[in-house]
């Protein structure tokens, strides 16, 4: 008998997980359902870089971290360095992480150990490259840009193709599963304020200007938010992070204000065409709530595993903790399925 598998969620997040248990469950029957898709999800939109600095997040296990980190980079670096790197869109991106204050942050950043180069970068290389007197502090990166328009597509191709199927609605309850699944997986990151009345999550809002500039091949991120990062076809310039703003909206003054921070770094970029902009909200939380809960209702028990609040680094982690909510399902399915069968 197969085992039955629902995953909330179609973000980059929720597409990972599902993959990964179709992948190392055998018998395993994988449903994603999600009220939004592809274009109008948060992941559509995000940079897509492997850089986390998730170890500032408050109330994270730094060895779970660690965990994740190494899980997801030894499978992008797979996909980067593999056969596949076109299709999924897994681009090797060497670029510069510049800062003007807490250099020890950077100088411990949790992913230098994991990424192909992490080294510090000289006075006269930041000379050179025109970083001072903007920024004190700069490192040079070899690291893996996930492009997430092509990426999310590859995910939903591999779930269809092992027998997966994808469906549009919005969930209300949870209850409404009880008894319609082994286990029920929630990757609905910002949504859970509202499905599951989470009070820690938050959104924090960003921004992008996608622009044309195919000149510039490498990446930059600063400490004050301000960054390049080169698509396969186009540029994403950033940015923001507001913390507890809603608003989806673009606003003229904050386009104008991303773009006069990149020029300063780049100024060849006042060269570049706009091609649209985009918002988009972090699902931030005091730490990433990856758990198993037994839920009750009045109509049975349910078994669900959450994987969400993946803030600023969803890209980079989503598929370390995909790979945990595969040893949490293990451990969930023998405890199911004694209890189904003694019914
Ligand atoms: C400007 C910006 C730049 C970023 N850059 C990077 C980067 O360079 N690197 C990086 O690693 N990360 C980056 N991020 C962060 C990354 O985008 C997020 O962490 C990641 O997309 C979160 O993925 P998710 O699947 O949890 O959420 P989402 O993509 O928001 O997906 C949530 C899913 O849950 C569904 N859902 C929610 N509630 C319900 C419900 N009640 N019923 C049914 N479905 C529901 C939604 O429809 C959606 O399908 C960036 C984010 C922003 C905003």
């Amino acid at each position: 008998m197969g085992v039955k598998i629902i995953v909330l969620g179609a973000g980059v997040v929720g597409l990972s997980t599902a993959v990964n248990i179709q992948s190392s469950i055998p018998n395993a029957c994988v449903n994603v359902i999600a009220n939004n898709f592809y274009e109008d999800t948060t992941s559509y939109g995000s940079g897509g870089l492997f850089i986390p600095t998730s170890q500032s997040q408050d109330g994270s296990d730094v060895e779970k971290l660690r965990k994740w980190c190494a899980d997801s980079w030894k499978f992008y670096a797979s996909l980067a360095t593999g056969l596949e790197a076109g299709n999924c869109g897994a681009i090797i991106s060497s670029g510069y992480q510049l800062c003007n204050g807490n250099l020890e942050r950077y100088q411990n950043a949790l992913y230098k150990e994991f990424v192909f180069q992490y080294e510090r970068l000289s006075d006269k290389e930041m000379e050179d490259f025109g970083f001072l007197p903007h920024y004190k502090f700069g490192f040079k990166v070899i690291t893996i840009a996930l492009d997430q328009r092509k990426y999310l597509i590859w995910l939903q191709q591999r779930l269809r193709d092992g027998g997966g199927q994808l469906e549009k609605r919005k969930v209300t309850s949870m209850n409404e599963f009880v008894d319609k699944c082994d286990v029920l997986i929630n990757c609905c990151g910002l949504g859970n304020r509202e499905l599951v009345g989470d009070k820690l999550m938050f959104p924090a809002r960003g921004e992008i200007v996608r622009v044309k500039a195919p000149w510039i091949k490498h990446w930059v991120n600063t400490d004050d938010v301000t960054y390049m990062i080169p698509g396969e076809n186009d540029i994403a310039l950033g940015g923001l992070k507001q913390n507890g703003k809603e608003s989806l909206k673009v606003e003229s003054n904050e386009t104008e204000d991303v773009l006069q921070r990149c020029l300063k770094l780049i100024p060849s970029l006042k060269a570049a065409k706009i091609d649209h902009t985009w918002v988009g909200l972090r699902p931030c939380r005091k730490g990433i709530r990856l758990e198993k809960e037994t839920l009750k209702f009045g109509n049975g028990t349910l078994e669900v595993i959450h994987n969400y609040g993946h803030g600023s680094d969803g890209v980079a982690l989503s598929w370390g903790t995909a790979m945990e909510v595969v040893d949490l399902v293990k451990k969930c399915l023998p405890q199911r399925h004694e209890v189904m069968s003694k019914l």
